[in-house]
C-alpha cells in the first residue's frame, strides 16, 4: 500500500454533512466571550483556523481569532459574512437569534443545530421539549398577564421562581418568590419580558445538590459523556464545580445522570456539545433544570482533569473527527474569579502568590474591564480528592485581588 493512503482521512461516502472537516479549515464561532475563545485555543492547537463574529472587536475571543467580524447576535448579513468564511460554524452561546442559525445553516453546516439554539432559547420550549423526552423538571407553568402568575402561584405552590422566558443567563432575568406579597415586584420586574416571550413560572426545589453532565454527540450519532460534576452557585453564577461529584452524587446517581444527558443529546439530535444541569432531589430523583447547547463554565475542569478537554471535544464532534477520551485524571476542583467593585480597566494582583501552589491553574480571559461579579477567569486545581482540590483552589483565590 502507497505509504499515503496510511494517511487519506477515511472520508464518508456522503457528500454532505458527515464528511470530516480537517485542518486549516476555518471554524466559524458566533460569540467571541471566554467560551469562544477557549473552544479557539483548543482548535488553533490542532490546526484549524478561527472567524468570530461578536459585537465587541476587543472581545476576549479577538486576540486568538484568525479574522473578527463585528456583528451582534441577530446581525443576518455579519453571520452570512462569518459562514462564507467558514467550513463549519458552531456559536458559544445560545442567546443567537434564530433567524442567524437558520441563515447560517442554508450555507453551512450548523452545529449542534438549529433545533438545539430555538429549544434551549425559550425556557418554555425547553421544559416541553424536556417533558417530551421523559426527563423530571420542577413543576411549571407558562404565564403572559399578571393574573396568570397569581393563579399559576395558587396552584404550584410557594417557594417559587419566575424567569424570563428569553434572554436570562448567570441568575439574571429570574426572580425568587417566597410569598404572595413578592408577587407585585416580581411582575414589576418582568413585566417586559412576560410582554415580549412569555415567563416560565415554577416551583423553587429544595434540592440536595446541584450537578451537571457535559456530553458530547458526534455526526455519527455516538455520545459520549464527561465526569458528573458537583456545582454550587451564588445567587445564580456558577460558584464551583467539583469532580468526580462528591456525596449525596453516588456512583449510581453519576451514572443515571450521564444516562439521562446522552439521551437528551440523542433526542436534540445535536452534533456537537450539550451541557445538562440538573438538580439532585432528596428522594433520589433528578430533575432538568437547564440545558446549554455548548460547552459549559461546569465543564472547565476538564482542560487540566479530563484525556480531551469539553472545547476539544466540541471541536472535534462539529469537524465530524473521531471523539477523544473524556476519562478524568483524577479530582479536579473549578472555582470562577469574579470581578469586584465598579467597572474600571482590569488588572489582577497577586498571581505569583496565587501560583504558589504548583497545581492550580489560572485562567483568565482577558477582559479589558472588571466589574462586581463579571466572570473574568477561573482556576483549577487537580487532586486526590475534590475537598483536597477545592481547598487549594481557594487558597489560591484568596491571594489575588483586583486593583
Ligand atoms: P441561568 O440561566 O441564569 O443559569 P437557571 O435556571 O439555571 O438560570 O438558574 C440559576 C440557578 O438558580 C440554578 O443553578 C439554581 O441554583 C437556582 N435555581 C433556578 N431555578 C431553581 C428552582 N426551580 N429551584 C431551586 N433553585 C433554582
Ligand atoms: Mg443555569
Amino acid at each position: 500500500m502507497p505509504i499515503a493512503a496510511l494517511y487519506t482521512p477515511s472520508v464518508s461516502t456522503s457528500p454532505d454533512d458527515t464528511a470530516p472537516i480537517l485542518p486549516p479549515a476555518t471554524i466559524g464561532i458566533i460569540g467571541g466571550g471566554q467560551l469562544g475563545r477557549m473552544l479557539a485555543m483548543a482548535a488553533r492547537a490542532m490546526g484549524y483556523r478561527i472567524a468570530i463574529m461578536d459585537p465587541d472587536p476587543d472581545c476576549p475571543s479577538a486576540s486568538v481569532a484568525d479574522e473578527l467580524i463585528v456583528g451582534g447576535y441577530d446581525d443576518v448579513a455579519g453571520a452570512l459574512r462569518l459562514a462564507e468564511a467558514s467550513a463549519v460554524v458552531t456559536y458559544e452561546l445560545e442567546h443567537v437569534a434564530a433567524a442567524v442559525g437558520r441563515a447560517v445553516a442554508e450555507t453551512r453546516p450548523l452545529r449542534p443545530s438549529v433545533r438545539a439554539l430555538e429549544v434551549t432559547q425559550d425556557r418554555l420550549a425547553e421544559r416541553r421539549f424536556l417533558e417530551g423526552a421523559g426527563a423530571g423538571v420542577a413543576p411549571w407553568l407558562e404565564v403572559r398577564t399578571k393574573a396568570e402568575l397569581e393563579s399559576g402561584a395558587g396552584s404550584l405552590g410557594w417557594p417559587l421562581r419566575l424567569k424570563a422566558a428569553i434572554g436570562g443567563y448567570d441568575g439574571r432575568s429570574q426572580v425568587r418568590l417566597a410569598g404572595p406579597p413578592d408577587v407585585e415586584t416580581a411582575w414589576h420586574d418582568l413585566e417586559r419580558s412576560a410582554n415580549a416571550a412569555g415567563l416560565l413560572l415554577e416551583r423553587e426545589l429544595d434540592f440536595a445538590c446541584e450537578l451537571s453532565v457535559v456530553v458530547a454527540r458526534g455526526v455519527d450519532g455516538r455520545a459520549v459523556p464527561f465526569t458528573v460534576g458537583r456545582n454550587r452557585h451564588d445567587a445564580g453564577i456558577l460558584f464551583e464545580t467539583l469532580v468526580p461529584a462528591p456525596p449525596p452524587v453516588t456512583a449510581p446517581v453519576a451514572a443515571r445522570a450521564q444516562e439521562l444527558a446522552v439521551h437528551l443529546a440523542e433526542a436534540l439530535e445535536v452534533v456537537g456539545t450539550l451541557t445538562v444541569e440538573m438538580f439532585l432531589l432528596p428522594d433520589g430523583s433528578l430533575v432538568v433544570n437547564e440545558l446549554a447547547p455548548r460547552v459549559h463554565n461546569s465543564g472547565h475542569w476538564t482542560i487540566e482533569g479530563a484525556a480531551t478537554s469539553q472545547f476539544e471535544q466540541h471541536i472535534r464532534a462539529i469537524c465530524g473527527v473521531p471523539l477523544g477520551d473524556p476519562a478524568a485524571h483524577s479530582a479536579a476542583a473549578m472555582i470562577n474569579i469574579l470581578g469586584t467593585g465598579e467597572r474600571r480597566a482590569a488588572r489582577l494582583e497577586g498571581v505569583p502568590d496565587a501560583l504558589a501552589d504548583p497545581g492550580a491553574h489560572l485562567h483568565l480571559y482577558d477582559k479589558r474591564q472588571v466589574f462586581e461579579r463579571r466572570k473574568m477567569g477561573h482556576l483549577t486545581v487537580l487532586a486526590t480528592t475534590p475537598e483536597e482540590a477545592l481547598e487549594r483552589a481557594v487558597r489560591a483565590r484568596e491571594r489575588l485581588a483586583w486593583a
